[in-house]
């Protein structure tokens, strides 16, 4: 049985981790680290190690992102309370009710996934954290999610070849977008031209679909 007491203490020790490595930065976004349980968007066989700063497996050949990654991923994307935000990569559905607290009530999540099992894993995660602003599409979001553009941010938790045209041209004029591609993170701006920043070296699972990997 895992000790509650423990987990909290977990919990504070990585946010705290994050804070000093100069990762987490913002506020809401430490705060959001606090009330999001990570614990529940774990299986049930790694609960005792949701708080360890590392990736973890979520079936399907996937996994839930590294608190490091997702820490570094939402300070970069940069969102705001009341904003629509496209998540690519649902996985456990941790980084949308990351996402999903931040941005509030009146801000909507979308997030797409492309595996039913793992989508549907999302939906009961979000649902049992009390997520009503976040919502779990079984799409091949590498061709964005047009039914619900335009977003303010977009940001794709998985390697992609190359950046997807239907991403950029989801985008509000103003938006941001966090992309990984093979394994060179950037953050794409669209304004009245699309700038493009280099964050760091990342590794993730790769972006499978029409607009990215062929498998
Ligand atoms: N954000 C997730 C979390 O918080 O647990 C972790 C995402 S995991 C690293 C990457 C996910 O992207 C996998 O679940 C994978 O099935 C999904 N994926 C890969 N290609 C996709 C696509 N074209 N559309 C939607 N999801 C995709």
């Amino acid at each position: 049985m895992t000790d509650v007491t423990d987990l909290m203490r977990a919990k504070e020790a990585l946010i705290y981790e994050l804070i000093n490595e100069g990762v987490l930065k913002r506020e809401d976004i430490i705060e959001a680290f606090r009330k999001v349980p990570r614990e529940d968007f774990v299986l049930a066989d790694y609960i005792d190690h949701a708080y360890d700063n590392y990736p973890l497996p979520i079936g399907e050949g996937q996994t839930i992102s590294q608190p490091l990654t997702v820490a570094f991923m939402t300070e970069a994307l940069d969102p705001k309370k009341g904003q629509k935000i496209l998540e690519v990569g649902a996985g456990s559905g941790y980084q949308a009710a990351i996402l999903a607290e931040i941005i509030g009530k009146k801000g909507k999540i979308i997030t797409a996934e492309r595996i039913q099992k793992l989508a549907d894993m999302a939906r009961a995660n979000l649902n049992k954290a009390g997520y009503s602003n976040a919502e779990v599409v079984v799409y091949d979001g590498s061709t964005g999610y047009e039914k619900e553009a335009p977003y303010d941010r977009i940001i794709v938790t998985a390697s992609a070849p190359s950046v997807p045209n239907s991403l950029v041209k989801q985008l509000k004029k103003g938006g941001k977008l966090v992309i990984t591609l093979l394994d060179e993170m950037f953050l794409i701006e669209k304004d009245d031209k699309v700038k493009k920043t280099f964050l760091g070296y990342y590794v993730f699972v790769p972006l499978i679909g029409k607009e990215g990997h062929s498998r």
